[in-house]
């Protein structure tokens, strides 16, 4: 006989979790008026904190700040008994707020949602449980957690064994005891290191199977941190707003001593500074550049790592116990309480499974390839499918039957890590693309689960009923989010947050990298512009605003922040001494760029005088002759000298291989036009007449230039070609000045804000040319005859006036039958390329620009190019 149909139960939402998450979306969905039902797999509130029973089990972000704030009489009622709480403790306080506001009601515990499928005529999710129940819901929110889905244990043999097995993900309720056995820990991320001194206690031996050594600084636990108590005591709202607005979700004032530049003693004292204080937002805020440079992340990591060798009295073990093969906090560093000084204690030992890997799980232990180990308890600490593993295996189906796992099978794709196309009105609290797991999860979770709230409280007020990001919008997203970690280190380290850890996995780095405050802002800002790129519908109306949210890189972001903190005069407000010397004070401060061979300074003596260059010489064999490139400084005919390019000069010359001869020509307003353009015409020709002298290869030369520099390397092209020589093998113009047109759309889209104003432009135009001579092709090369011109290669920069005036020299270029390559510097600005070690982003635009120089050598000896 067939089962009769049961009736759908309707709910305005149905939220999948109850955990920091799940509970607090619940509380807001209720404000607003709405029907909700919760879902838990476990018999209780807790989340996490439910499941990782772990001994040792605690939370490694200070429990003044791992709470909630929305109810101030809870803050004031509650208090954490330690620095870092238990995970009793914190059960405790989430089953508290459970109470307090009569969550449970609404929450179906023990009872899991098996899956859920998008009604596009209905509009709404149709929902069943693994109780048979169907619930159809406007609004289905997954708060299941970044770090819930555990790693099914890939090892060889794994259910063998005939011992006691423990996952610390899925700890029993009424414990373990150890007492007097024999017992194995596989994994040592933050649930391994937690867990093995306290195991140590009771096991009679304990072995710890380490695969990869992680960094881990004392905890040093007691009583809340009496700073951030008083702190919160003098001004509790202040304090949380400057958590909700700090890069991590914790007050820290973030550091500007650079590890490079710092003197030995700084760099000891900040670094105990940190250890002492053992938080994990301290020992990652060391140096600012530790995150992106590989040399001062070395200097802490070397630190750690004599710690380490300190404390581990056998040298063999210390050495083992001491991470090389990543860069200090790109894998998740772990905060322990006694984790290396258990290695001190003789019936603990640690296996190496670098030297010795495990070839399988046995009946009776563990095989090695070089031993076999007997064991009467095995834990895995092993780690998650972090991120996506819950929500991948959540069988969620959108629009036209397609399922989050299609979607996400090369790697998850949201818009602000809340939404993802294709599926309306489904939210995700700290998906891939949010902070999440890179900040404070407590801070993290209630701007998402505000933001969800605000969102659909907005909608109401506006008549709509389903929301779905635009596919422009989550590109525009999740380019930034890699964007941000491609500054970093992050993405060279195997860690889960690369989903590394998981086999088959693709490899994408998930949270997004860029700071809680700035994850906030992006988020207000897109509510700001009516909900950019969200479409929104409701009976009879729809809206949608399509844009991507952030398209500049983010260190570019960084360096036009800090300059409007500066306050400086506006240059197109100064004289040209004045503004001379303003470039010159901040060319003073900045990286110096790559070593090279060889630097060099000479003059080229031309008829209106002596020219200064400065020559560069690749370093390493072979030591040449090498081809030729003639670089032209920007500065708009005004500014610029040799020091002012000097870092992608040296650049330029240890990426392409050549030898760089910057030249120096006569300025404006002194020297008007053409002054500029005969000077680099005058420079060409003598560097082509001294090639071998200067250890160049005759007959391979190039020219370049940035900006007006460009513009200057332009005309001498043409110039070469009119005369019939000297011959250039190709040209590279690095965001050129090429016409005279203040109107084009980049003028109006980029005029104003990034460095080179429309006014600054226009500054430069009259102090170089006349306004009757600024349509010449010597000043306006794209007004010229382009026909015969080398191969050329132009970079524009998408926030740049010049960019449209670059594009159009290409296309006109193309259009006379030369080899144009036109390479797009991605979000950024005119000055950025020229940032070298500033605006790391800028890397591999040069790189490319390194590999366009390079091609117009064929013949050329190839080098090692700089990476
Ligand atoms: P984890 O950091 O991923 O660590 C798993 C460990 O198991 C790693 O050492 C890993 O080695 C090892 N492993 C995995 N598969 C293995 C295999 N097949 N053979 C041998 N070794 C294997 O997982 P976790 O310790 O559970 O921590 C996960 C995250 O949860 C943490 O990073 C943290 O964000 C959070 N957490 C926080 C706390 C806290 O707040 N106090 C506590 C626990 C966890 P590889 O490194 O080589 O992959």
């Amino acid at each position: 006989m067939n089962k009769p149909p049961s009736v759908p139960e309707h709910f305005d939402a149905v939220v999948v979790g109850a955990g920091f998450a799940g509970l607090y979306m619940l509380y807001r969905l209720r404000e607003l008026g709405l029907s909700v039902r919760a879902f838990d797999s476990a018999a209780d509130v807790g989340g996490t904190w439910y499941w990782n029973r772990y001994p040792g089990a605690r939370c490694d972000i200070p429990t003044t700040d791992y709470a909630y704030t929305f109810d101030p009489d809870l803050e004031k009622e509650w208090t954490w008994s330690e620095k870092y709480a238990t995970q009793p403790e914190i059960l405790d306080y989430l089953r508290l707020v459970a109470d307090r506001h009569s969550l449970r009601s609404d929450i179906e515990f023990s009872a899991a949602v098996t899956s859920a499928r998008w009604d596009e005529q209905e509009e709404r999710w149709a929902i069943t449980t693994s109780s048979g129940q169907e619930i159809r819901c406007r609004y289905y929110i997954m708060a299941t957690g970044c770090l819930s889905m555990p790693k099914s244990s890939e090892i060889e043999g794994a259910g063998r064994f005939g011992g006691q097995v423990y996952f610390t993900s899925r700890w029993p309720h009424e414990g373990a005891d150890f007492t007097g056995q024999r017992v194995a820990v596989i994994g040592t991320g933050s649930s391994g290191i937690q867990s093995i001194p306290l195991i140590a206690r009771q096991a009679s031996q304990l072995t710890v199977f380490q695969r990869t050594a992680n960094f881990s600084i004392p905890a040093h636990n007691g009583p809340p941190s009496a700073d951030r108590l008083k702190r919160l005591d003098e001004d509790r709202d202040e304090y949380r707003h400057a958590a909700r607005w700090s890069r991590g979700g914790i007050p820290t004032d973030l550091t500007d001593v650079f590890g490079m530049t710092a003197s030995e003693a700084v760099r000891r004292e900040r670094f105990e500074a940190a250890w002492a204080q053992g938080e994990l937002f301290g020992i990652l805020n060391v140096f600012a550049d530790q995150g992106f440079n590989p040399a001062s992340n070395d200097i802490v990591a070397t630190m750690i790592r004599e710690k380490i060798r300190s404390t581990v009295k056998d040298p063999g073990t210390a050495e083992a116990l001491s991470p090389k093969d990543h860069y200090f906090g790109t894998k998740r560093p772990c905060l322990d309480s006694g984790y290396f000084e258990t290695f001190n204690l003789p019936h603990v030992r640690l296996v190496d499974l670098r030297t010795q890997p495990i070839v399988s799980i046995t009946e009776e232990g563990i095989e090695t390839a070089d031993e076999s180990f007997g064991f009467d308890a095995i834990v895995y600490a092993t780690g998650f499918d972090a991120m996506t593993g819950a929500l991948v295996a959540a069988d969620i189906t959108g629009r036209d039957g397609w399922s989050l796992k299609e979607k996400w099978a090369a790697g998850p794709s949201t818009y602000l890590g809340l939404m993802t196309a294709g599926f309306p009105n489904l939210f995700m609290l700290t998906a891939p693309g949010s902070p999440s797991v890179l900040s404070n999860m407590a801070v993290s979770i209630e701007q998402h689960v505000d933001w969800v709230a605000g969102c659909l409280k907005d909608m109401r007020e506006a008549g709509f009923e389903t929301i779905e990001p635009t596919a422009l919008a989550e590109s525009g997203w999740d380019q930034h989010v890699q964007d941000c970690a491609a500054i970093t280190l992050y993405p060279t380290a195997s860690s889960w947050y690369m989903g590394a850890n998981v086999p088959g996995k693709p490899r994408v780095f998930l949270p997004y990298i860029g700071g809680v405050d700035a994850y906030r802002k992006a988020c207000d800002d897109v509510v700001e512009q009516d909900y950019l790129g969200f479409r929104m519908t409701g009976p009879g109306r729809a809206r949608c605003h399509d844009g991507v949210v952030r398209r500049m890189q983010p260190d570019v972001a960084l360096v036009l922040e800090l300059l409007a903190t500066l306050g400086l005069p506006p240059m197109d407000t100064l004289s040209a001494a004045d503004a001379r010397a303003l470039m010159a004070a901040t060319a003073a401060t900045r990286p110096p760029g790559p070593e090279v061979g060889e630097v060099m300074d000479g003059v080229i003596p031309v008829p209106a005088g002596d020219l200064p260059y400065r020559l560069y010489r690749p370093a390493g064999l072979p030591e040449g002759p090498h081809p030729l490139v003639v670089y032209f400084h920007g500065g708009g005919w005004v500014l610029g000298n040799l020091d002012s390019d000097d870092p992608l000069c040296r650049d330029l010359c240890a990426r392409s291989g050549a030898v760089v001869v910057s030249v120096n020509y006569r300025h404006a307003p002194e020297d008007r036009y053409p002054a500029a353009a005969l000077d680099a015409f005058a420079a060409v020709q003598w560097v082509d007449a001294n090639a071998i002298e200067l250890g160049g290869i005759p007959g391979q030369l190039a020219v370049a230039g940035w900006s007006a520099g460009a513009n200057i390397a332009a005309v001498a092209c043409q110039l070469a070609r009119d005369a019939g020589g000297p011959h250039i093998s190709g040209q590279l113009l690095i965001c050129p000045v090429v016409d005279s047109d203040l109107t084009r759309p980049s003028y109006q889209d980029n005029g104003d804000g990034y460095i080179l104003t429309t006014a600054l432009m226009r500054w430069f135009w009259d102090h170089y040319a006349d306004p009757a001579d600024r349509g010449d092709p010597l000043a306006a090369p794209l007004r010229g005859n382009l026909e015969g011109l080398p191969p050329t290669c132009i970079v524009t920069a998408d926030f740049d006036p010049l960019r449209d005036e670059g594009v159009a020299y290409a296309r006109a270029l193309e259009a006379a039958g030369v080899p144009a390559r036109l390479t797009r510097a991605r979000g950024h600005i005119h000055t950025s390329l020229t940032m070298v070690d500033v605006v790391i982003s800028g890397a591999p635009v040069r790189a490319e620009i390194g590999e366009a120089l390079r091609t117009f050598f064929p013949n050329a000896v190839p080098q090692e190019p700089v990476s």
